[in-house]
Order: structure tokens, then C-alpha cells, then sequence
């Protein structure tokens, strides 16, 4: 079957998709980008992708490149071109295509809007799911805006490199002060020994979660007691449970940091139980 992509207006052959060399995103980074997870064909937390995609282009002072409706039009006609039940749709606004220059090309510059779809034949792998993942830590080497998803992304990509080559499934990064921010593409959660839920407050030095939001409030409708806050890398080393989450990971169990056993080593049941909550609420409320 043929594979689709989106750019600029037009629906393209996906080997043939392309942008000018004197993109912006290209020549500075200087766009953002959202992911939004297809579930059974439909769209998981879309709402919460499509503000924080405003809020990011907001951040940067990027125009919009088109309404919701269109842009979940698009969504759609692309899922459905490429025949998509399970994976992903990949969504990037840059500054548009100009002379290379620092300062903010002409207004009017129309910003670049390329969408793409990732099919995945499941999320998780059973044993990822019952056996739990493990993470490496490393410095966080980010900017000062880590709250704007930016296609910046360098530093996690070295972070994942490391990860991958000490066969962990993810590298969570740490600030001057032992404290862990997030993963290179998920936020962090720990369980307390007292059984607190707890995961960093958003602010400047996360990316606040459209996942990590829906999680937050179903724990807190199931009864679980919840703390916003930084927790030290050696609070993860002692904690009970620990897990991971994304869009395209829901809420995945950490059995593993730095190669210590975490809890008794299994998944524990604040994190089973917040990703069956999770992938039960998606396909109650997706659109
Ligand atoms: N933190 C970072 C740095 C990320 O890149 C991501 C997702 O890519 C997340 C957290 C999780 O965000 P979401 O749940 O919206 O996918």
C-alpha cells in the first residue's frame, strides 16, 4: 500500500516528501512538532496535543500554520489514506523557508507544515510490559525552555544513543542538583515507600506530558495520592515502583535504573494499574 505524507497543502508520496533547504527547522531548529498516538484508528488525547502545540507555537512566536479543524482534517485523511489502525501521527511547524538569517524571516513568511504516519503492529512488547523497562541516567544538557516542544532535540538524541547502547530502553536526565527532569521522550514517575505517586511539577525544566496529564488525573480519581515535585536520583533508586510515560508508551514500569533493582523488581500496581486506566479512558473519550 502506498505510504502518505502531508506537506505543505499537499498529500505526497511519503519518499518523495520534502522541504527546502532553507527550511528554518533544517537551517535552525527553529520549529516545533507533536506526536499524537492512534489507538484502534482513533486519536488518543488529541485536545491536549493540539493546545500544547499552540502553547509551543506560542512560546516562539510561530504562526499557526492552518485552524484545528484543518489540522484534524488533515490528521485524519492521512490516517486514513495510509490505512492506519495503531501508531502515530508526527506533526512539525517551522518558521517557514527563508534566506538564511537569525533574525525572524519577513511576516507573512508562511511556516512550513509537514505531517507524517508511523504504524507500529503494538506499543509495547509483553515482556516490556511485564517485566518493566530499564533506564540509564545522564546530565541534562538541555536549554532553559524544555517546557516548548521544540524539533531541538540533540541532546536527546545522544541521550537515547547512550541508552540504547547500555541496552536500556531509555536515559532519564539529570540537573546540577541530583534531581531527575524527564526522559529523552517520556516524563518520569516514582512510587514512595509511603506510596505517593510522584512526578516533577511542569515549569521550565520538563515538557509537560499530554500523557503525564491524563495520568495525573486518573490517579487522583482513583484515590491516589499525588506529589508534583522533583524527586533525587537516589529517591528513584529506593523507590517502590517507577515508570515511564509517553503518548506512544502510555505508562510503561521501570524495574531498572542504572542497572539496581527497583522495588522487588516487578512492575508494581500503581503503574499496571494507571496504564490499563489510561488505555481504557483513551478509548472511551478518543475522537
Ligand atoms: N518529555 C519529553 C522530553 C518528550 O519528548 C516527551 C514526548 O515526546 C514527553 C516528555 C512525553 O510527552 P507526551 O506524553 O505528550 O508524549
Amino acid at each position: 500500500m502506498a505510504r502518505w505524507a502531508y506537506v505543505n497543502g499537499r498529500y505526497v508520496p511519503h519518499a518523495l516528501a520534502a522541504v527546502h533547504v532553507e527550511d528554518r527547522g533544517f537551517q535552525f531548529a527553529d520549529g516545533v512538532y507533536e506526536v499524537v498516538t492512534v489507538l484502534d484508528g482513533r486519536f488518543a488525547d488529541l485536545e491536549g496535543h493540539l493546545a500544547r502545540l499552540h502553547r509551543s507555537l506560542a512560546e516562539l512566536r510561530l504562526p499557526a500554520p492552518a485552524s484545528n479543524r484543518v489540522l484534524v482534517f488533515v490528521m485524519g485523511e492521512l490516517v486514513r489514506r495510509n490505512g492506519l489502525r495503531n501508531g502515530s501521527v508526527y506533526m512539525q511547524v517551522t518558521r517557514g523557508v527563508a534566506p538564511r538569517d537569525f533574525r525572524f524571516p519577513p511576516a507573512g513568511t508562511p511556516p512550513t507544515l509537514v505531517m507524517t504516519t508511523r504504524s507500529v503492529q503494538r506499543f509495547a512488547t509483553p515482556e516490556q510490559v511485564e517485566q518493566g523497562v530499564s533506564v540509564i541516567t545522564i546530565p541534562d544538557i538541555r536549554w532553559g525552555r524544555r517546557d516548548i516542544k521544540s524539533v531541538a532535540l540533540l541532546p536527546q538524541v545522544l541521550g537515547k544513543q547512550r541508552a540504547a547502547d547500555a541496552g536500556a530502553f531509555e536515559a532519564w536526565m539529570i540537573d546540577p542538583d541530583w534531581t531527575v527532569t524527564e526522559g529523552c521522550s517520556s516524563n518520569a514517575w516514582i512510587v514512595t515507600g509511603q506510596g505517593v505517586l510522584v512526578t516533577r511539577e511542569p515549569g521550565m525544566r520538563i515538557l509537560n506530558g499530554v500523557t503525564r496529564l491524563s495520568l495525573l488525573r486518573l490517579a487522583r480519581e482513583g484515590g491516589i495520592p499525588v506529589e508534583e515535585r522533583p524527586f533525587t536520583v537516589e529517591e528513584a533508586y529506593g523507590a517502590r515502583e517507577a515508570f515511564l510515560s509517553s503518548a506512544g508508551t502510555f505508562a510503561l514500569p521501570v524495574t531498572r535504573i542504572d542497572g539496581r533493582t527497583v522495588g522487588d523488581g516487578r512492575p508494581g500496581p500503581v503503574a499496571t494499574t494507571l496504564r490499563a486506566a489510561y488505555l481504557a479512558d483513551a478509548a472511551r473519550r478518543s475522537a
